[in-house]
């Protein structure tokens, strides 16, 4: 269930601080979401996914800065705009009510001494302050029980529910407002497995009540093949392939994708043992040459130290690579 484009990010390049010292954390990323998909980043810890997201939302904190790009948006009316170019009542207006964001860590970022239904209300309050009371508490009510939380826990404090709850609020608090994207950043690492999925398949349920978007990130590529339609790839700040999900599941065509595939046990299918990746993720103060996954590539040869590949499509289907494995590829022509 996809359609036009929502969210176009080209050439987008972040780093943190300036001058010599400064580290590229995202590098030329070219990635488009669509409507009603669910896009899947996947990467190692420092890899550039999370700094991807607050990027693009424009929720850096200093010394994060962008240096290039954009991040175009289609409103579902009106006319698309860049929001690397909005001013404050622009992003006040574009964050939350248009793209929400699940952070890390966010079940525990509710406030300990207000009841949720307050949280809940407070969001719709500073968003449309024009509505009574009255109908953002029923709005409340109705998002609590669309993300699978009985009404009489409105007045629960965040310390009287258990961690999925807590989960689940923060999702309902991010779709409250009825964004078009929105973006979960490791959302459930902190849950056990079962509860995981329960909540992940809740909301890929509610995705296909609603419309929205979905940019799913996470280290977890097993729970990505399940959940998402598309599965962008990142290493050492670049996307290294991109592809449906499905295909990238049966056929990953880079080293990197298989490694990050063979570090998760299947959910189906016959046992298999991990195999994981050899060494370290690269330090983005001093990148390795060439292709920056080479030193732990198993397939590295002549060409990978000296040459930065970029991402190319191999012949249709929706699938880009960035390897020296796949020149054709990667190239168009070379
Ligand atoms: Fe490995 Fe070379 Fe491909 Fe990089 S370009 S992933 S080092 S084969």
């Amino acid at each position: 269930m996809t359609g036009a484009p929502v969210l176009e990010i080209t050439n987008l390049n972040v780093g943190y601080g300036l001058g010599e010292h400064a580290v590229r954390a995202v590098r030329d990323v070219n990635l488009t979401v669509h409507r009603g998909e669910v896009l899947g980043l996947a990467g190692e810890s420092g890899s550039g996914k999370s700094t991807l997201a607050y990027g693009l939302t424009r929720l850096l904190a200093p010394p994060g800065v962008i240096t290039g790009g954009t991040v175009v948006y289609h409103p579902a009316d009106g006319e698309p705009y860049d929001v690397l170019e909005l001013d404050d009542v622009g992003l006040r207006k574009f964050r939350w009510a248009q793209t929400a964001i699940v952070f890390q860590g966010a079940m525990n970022s509710l406030n300990p001494v207000h009841r949720i239904s307050a949280q809940l209300t407070d969001v719709l309050a500073a968003h449309e302050p024009t509505t009574s009371a009255a109908q953002r508490t029923a709005r409340a009510r109705e998002m609590l029980k669309l993300v699978g939380i009985s009404s009489d826990r409105m007045d629960a404090y965040p310390h009287q529910l258990s961690g999925g709850m807590r989960q689940r609020v923060m999702i309902g608090m991010a779709l409250i407002l009825q964004p078009q994207v929105v973006i979960m950043d490791e959302p459930t690492t902190a849950l056990d497995v079962v509860m995981q999925r329960q909540i992940l398949g809740q909301l890929i349920d509610l995705r296909e009540r609603l419309g929205f978007s979905v940019i799913f990130i996470t280290h977890d590529l097993s729970l990505l093949v399940e959940f998402s339609d598309r599965i962008a790839i990142m290493y050492g700040g670049r996307i290294v392939e991109e592809a449906p999900a499905a295909v990238l599941y049966q056929d990953s065509l880079h080293p990197y994708s298989a490694g990050l595939l063979g570090s998760f046990p299947a959910l189906r299918g016959p046992r298999r043992e991990l195999t994981g990746i050899p060494g370290s993720p690269p330090d983005l103060r001093g990148m390795p040459s060439g292709c920056s996954f080479h030193p732990r590539c198993p397939k590295a040869f002549d060409p990978c130290a000296a040459n930065i590949p970029v991402l190319g499509n191999p012949g249709g289907g929706g699938r880009t690579v960035a390897c020296w494995l796949h020149p054709v590829l990667s190239w168009g022509e070379v």
